[in-house]
């Protein structure tokens, strides 16, 4: 497909040609602004078409580079879709622009349902391999931290670790697995964090405001 380049005062956009569209066409998209010209049309028209539409794309334009929020799940980014009134998250980008904020609060509420469900599985598993015993495993909307272990062995997990890849994940539940063991952060606790995840510096060094989560 041969693309040339128009420049207005305010704008530069594709032009092509196609026997695919009846009428001139103007589209704009994450990959800029494109004329298609159906046969038979001069370029004079089709910039001039343009010129008379110049509000309308600035809009799109201006639409375009609203910073929607990124969204991820298991390290992989997903994306919001609304349909029928409901929300769903898939690795498909958006086709609907919707309200950023309305986007934003579903977007927790899917995170927190696929974490009760994933994190305590993988808890009851990596206990099982390695040898611990838990009690029980709560999710839970924390503010600063990852996870913590109680004396009771009641552990609970932050829903936004879902958002991070499936190793990361896999340590901070080891972690909090291993305090089970070894209440603190002594070397001791973490030669045990190491003899189950060798790599875990690099992992922890992934999660954002793990600092706090040192106390
Ligand atoms: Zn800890």
């Amino acid at each position: 497909m041969n693309y040339y380049y128009l420049k207005t005062e305010k704008l530069t956009y594709k032009v092509r040609r196609s026997k695919k569209v009846g009428r001139i066409t103007i589209s704009v998209n994450s990959d800029g602004v494109e004329l298609i010209l159906p046969v038979g049309v001069s370029l004079r028209t089709g910039e001039r078409f343009v010129l008379s539409k110049l509000d309308w794309i600035e809009n799109k334009l201006a639409l375009m580079k609203k910073d929607y929020g990124k969204y991820f799940l298991l390290g992989k980014e997903v994306f919001p879709q609304l349909s029928g009134g409901v929300f769903t998250f898939s690795e498909q980008k958006p086709t609907l622009k919707i309200n950023d904020e309305l986007a934003s609060a579903e977007f927790e509420k899917f995170l927190f349902s696929v974490a009760q469900k994933y994190i305590a599985e993988r808890t009851t598993q990596l206990a099982f391999q390695y040898g611990f015993q838990f009690n029980k495993v709560k999710i839970k909307k924390l503010k600063s931290r990852w996870g913590s272990c109680s004396a009771k062995k009641n552990l609970s997990f932050n829903f936004k670790l879902m958002e991070y890849s499936p190793n990361v994940i896999d340590y901070v539940i080891i972690h909090e697995l291993c305090h089970t063991k070894i209440m603190n952060h002594s070397k001791t606790f973490w030669e045990l964090v190491e003899s189950i995840i060798p790599e875990y510096k690099k992992l922890r060094k992934q999660l954002k405001r793990w600092d706090k989560h040192e106390r």
